[in-house]
């Protein structure tokens, strides 16, 4: 079971500076945010399918945040106080897709590319949090939410003043260095201490 329900699913990129790097970018000087269909959540164990017209679809684990209250053009104080909790987000990306479009719509919108979960806590401190990745058991992605760019509290107050948040919308806050290609048969997980492991296996659409 999907552990939440969000009216909207705002990701952000280049929010950590080793992972815009190693993507040929610096980091923005303003976050830059798209946002993922509702269609695309997944449930803890669900599988992840790579679509046949991509040829390199990545992890990327992320530190979600869930809307507790309804927001809009927040201080960083009432963005802090509105933190709902906490959950893990593997924003799966078609990075040759990303590459070829101007936005991201296509490379980060397919069907299973937003597995979430295993649940939803709540009463954890932003500034402890850290999210690991694994692949096929092996760690590939580890960094502390003080690693941001932009800190969690910065994130929602700027979303906060371009579209009206609501209880139970979902921040994906960027994903540090270490993605990966993902291939059929691998279980890639992402891990926040205090959240819990999100675990997922992965399929080739046409089973290539
Ligand atoms: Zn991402």
């Amino acid at each position: 079971m999907i552990p939440l329900k969000p009216g909207k699913i705002i990701g952000v990129g280049r929010n950590y500076l080793a992972h815009a790097l190693e993507l040929g970018n610096d980091v923005p000087p303003e976050p830059i945010i798209f946002l993922k269909p509702n269609t695309a959540l997944l449930e803890p164990g669900g599988v992840i399918l790579l679509p046949r017209v991509s040829e390199r679809v990545e992890f990327e684990a992320e530190i979600g945040v869930v809307l507790g209250r309804r927001l809009r053009h927040a201080t960083m104080e009432q963005a802090e106080k509105s933190i709902g909790g906490f959950t893990c987000v593997n924003d799966v990306t078609c990075r040759d897709l990303q590459q070829k479009d101007v936005q991201w719509s296509r490379a980060k919108g397919f069907d299973t590319f937003c597995p979430v979960g295993p649940r939803v806590a709540t009463g954890l401190d932003w500034r402890s949090l850290e999210v690991r990745a694994r692949v096929n058991g092996q760690e590939r992605q580890h960094a502390k939410a003080t690693d941001m760019h932009f800190s969690i509290p910065t994130l929602i107050a700027f979303i906060s003043g371009i579209m009206t948040l609501e209880p139970g919308d979902l921040i994906a806050t960027g994903t540090p260095a270490g993605t990966g290609r993902l291939i059929d048969g691998d279980v890639v997980e992402v891990e926040i201490p205090g959240v819990g492991v999100l675990s997922n296996p992965v399929r080739a659409e046409d089973g290539r």
